[in-house]
């Protein structure tokens, strides 16, 4: 029930406020909000015996505290000092004191009992934890009784760590968890009740307890999926659509005129979407493929199918840019057979809106490619018997079944963020899966190599050279914004860039907090050659062809997941020129150091895809979720992969139960 979180104590108006900027409006929201991680405090360490670049937890009485500015760095520095039975460690926290924010004291106080944990590091006057995890302990907590873990919760701007526990704790006593899922499939699968599970994220005993409580919410979440799916599968079964038959365009006639030979994978792809337009019900696939293995072709494949039967076919892309790029492809591919490729944009003329929504309406055989106007409800297209859904993560599932009602089509849904076979079947287990794990000869490899950060200058003056030879550039940053001492921000380094390596080149930027309109101007600039180097998050992840860009830099990519650095590194290498990524990283874990290896020893999305879920370090996201396709909060891979399969059976025995009683 909105408003609900006012009966917290200490909850108002204005903190409700900050509160809904991490999505939590409600009691229920609050319950749902989990841990980012926990603060292991099973082992307590004296002060005396932590070592340097250890994790460690300290337990004892705080000596004093005070603070100081640096006049070198302009660094505020906030110190403490506790003391145990053996000896003494620091606390610090730094803030930028220029900047004029940030507490002026330690958060500490002299005579306090408190626990803090962190990693130790060594300086002049000792070890120092910087920038602790730390709350107040009783007097009578005692270090032998083990330390429950702590659970660390993402934040906003106004809100601490203890209030936000202090208020969960509350929502935990006072709230009461209906729970949705029928206890006969708890039971079966041994998850804990809805309550149970939050009593355990937020006050674990032991970590064991965390983990039964996040793999409650995940089989939540896989099983919301599953049944969407489900449903999904079997509206589409009873839903009638257009059948297109393989006489007026066998694969074979369609490739003799094509002004290239279809790879193997491309060829089993055309002939499994040539079975499904022979079926009177609306067939679905997902096609997965790496960035140039070809799947346009496959999708043009489909289209000229359904114009030449008489129908319609439309393409619905996440931008006007790619929308642009498909409508030129398919101009190309199809034009031989003389079919029309519209383009329907939201920038139309309305005239020419108002023109191209009548033909359509009209049922005239030809092709569309456009944006999100393609779903606006003035554009009818009954007579589309195949819809086509580029980049199909972008848009949400009832978006992808409107598109697909519009008319009655069979769907493809295209990726070009390959997810292991084993995991896609089970996950979209009621589509065809398609792969294209095939690239088209004559590709030259990206020349992939990883660069000490103290080698950025060298790597700046290559990029320099390239442009100087005609060539454009991306550079991307971990984060839009900078937070940290080493500030890896598409926003400040654009500009330090262009003011210092890259000075007398036109730098650009994109990212993803910029308007929409904003963002596409910006590449657009960068597609045609106006912007020499385009500094970005990973919003160009899901991008545009640019086949003169031949350098990928990555900034920190110790701090992106595999197959989100395979997907950057997709962006080049598309061109006649050589290709190169170079990834700027000094990875601190070995599963980093590990990602790099692999990327630059192959190049195939689906093994990379593998290797990012065996890959991942303990607490690392799964770079899955992080590229896109599958965005579960509380589900992780490959651990959570018995649940999904419960997921999926439960979820079939619950829509056939429906349709029984229907
Ligand atoms: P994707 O959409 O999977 O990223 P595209 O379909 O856009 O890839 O194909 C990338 C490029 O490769 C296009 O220029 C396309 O014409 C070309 N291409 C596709 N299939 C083949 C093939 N079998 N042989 C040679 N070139 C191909
Ligand atoms: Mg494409």
């Amino acid at each position: 029930m909105a408003g609900d979180l006012l009966k917290i104590p200490g909850v108002g108006h204005a903190t409700a406020a900050k509160l809904q900027r991490l999505g939590i409006s409600t009691i229920a929201d609050l319950l749902r909000h989990r841990p980012r991680r926990y603060l292991d405090r099973s082992a307590v360490s004296p002060a005396a015996h932590v070592k340097d670049g250890q994790w460690a937890t300290v337990i004892g009485v705080v000596e004093r505290a005070e603070s100081r500015t640096s006049r070198r760095s302009g660094l505020r520095v906030l110190e403490a000092v506790l003391r145990d039975e053996s000896g003494r460690i620091g606390l610090v926290w730094f803030y930028r004191g220029k900047r004029g924010w940030g507490p002026t004291r330690p958060p500490v106080s002299a005579g306090q009992r408190i626990v803090a944990s962190g990693t130790v590091k060594w300086t002049p006057y000792g070890p120092t934890i910087q920038t602790p995890e730390w709350e107040p302990l009783p007097q009578s907590a005692n270090a032998s009784h083990p330390l429950s873990p702590v659970p660390v919760y993402p934040l906003t701007q106004g809100i601490t760590q203890s209030q936000l526990r202090r208020w969960i704790h509350w929502a935990l006593d006072h709230g009461d968890v209906a729970d949705p899922l029928p206890e006969r499939i708890r039971r079966r699968h041994g998850l804990l009740s809805l309550k149970e599970a939050y009593e355990s994220l937020h006050r674990p005993k032991v970590l064991a307890d965390a983990e039964a409580g996040r793999r409650r919410l995940a089989f939540d979440e896989l099983f919301a999926w599953q049944l969407e799916m489900a449903r999904a599968a079997q509206e589409r079964r009873l839903t009638p659509a257009f059948v297109c038959p393989a006489e007026v365009l066998p694969p074979p006639a369609f490739a003799a005129k094509l002004p290239f030979s279809l790879t193997g994978a491309q060829e089993r792809a055309l002939a499994r979407c040539s079975a499904m337009l022979e079926e009177p019900w609306a067939t679905a696939a997902l096609l997965q493929g790496d960035v140039g293995s070809g799947k346009s072709v496959v999708a043009a494949y489909m289209a000229a199918r359904a114009v030449l039967a008489g129908h319609q076919a439309a393409l619905l892309a996440p931008t006007r840019l790619l929308a642009e790029q498909h409508q030129r492809n398919f101009q190309r591919l199809l034009a031989p057979w003389h079919i029309d490729v519209a383009l329907l944009v939201s920038e139309l003329p309305a005239a020419r809106r108002r023109e191209l929504a009548e033909r359509l309406a009209a049922g005239e055989p030809m092709v569309v490619i456009g944006t999100h106007a393609l779903l606006s409800p003035d554009i009818r297209l009954d007579g589309c018997a195949v819809g086509i859904i580029d980049e199909q993560h972008r848009f949400g599932v009832s978006e992808r079944e409107s598109f697909a009602r519009k008319g009655k089509a069979h769907l493809l849904a295209m990726s070009a963020t390959p997810i292991p076979r084993t995991l896609a079947l089970t996950l979209y287990g009621d589509l065809e899966v398609i792969a294209l794990d095939e690239k088209p000869p004559g590709r030259q490899p990206v020349d992939t190599r990883w660069i000490h950060p103290k080698d950025r200058a060298r790597v700046y003056a290559f990029v320099k050279r390239e442009v100087g030879r005609g060539r454009q550039a991306y550079v991307v940053f971990p984060r839009v914004y900078g937070d940290d001492e080493q500030d890896q921000a598409a926003v400040t380094q654009a500009e330090e860039l262009a003011r210092t390596w890259l000075s007398g080149l036109c730098v650009g930027l994109v990212h993803g907090q910029m308007p929409p309109e904003q963002q596409e101007k910006v590449m657009r600039a960068f597609v045609e050659g106006e912007i020499d180097v385009l500094v970005a998050t990973t919003v160009i992840e899901v991008g545009i062809d640019v086949p003169n860009a031949s350098v990928m830099v990555v900034e920190g990519a110790e701090r992106f997941g595999l197959a989100q650095l395979h997907q950057l590194r997709g962006r080049v290498g598309r061109g006649e020129h050589p290709a190169y990524c170079l990834l700027l990283a000094d990875p601190q874990s070995d599963a980093a150091k590990r990602r790099i290896d692999a990327l630059r020893k192959t190049d195939d999305g689906f093994a990379i895809a593998e290797m990012d879920l065996m890959l991942r370090g303990p607490g690392e996201m799964t770079g899955l979720a992080q590229a896109g396709p599958l965005e579960f909060k509380a589900a992780v891979f490959p651990q959570d992969l018995d649940l999904l399969q419960a997921a999926r059976d439960e979820a079939r025995r619950l829509v056939e139960g429906e349709r029984a009683t229907r």
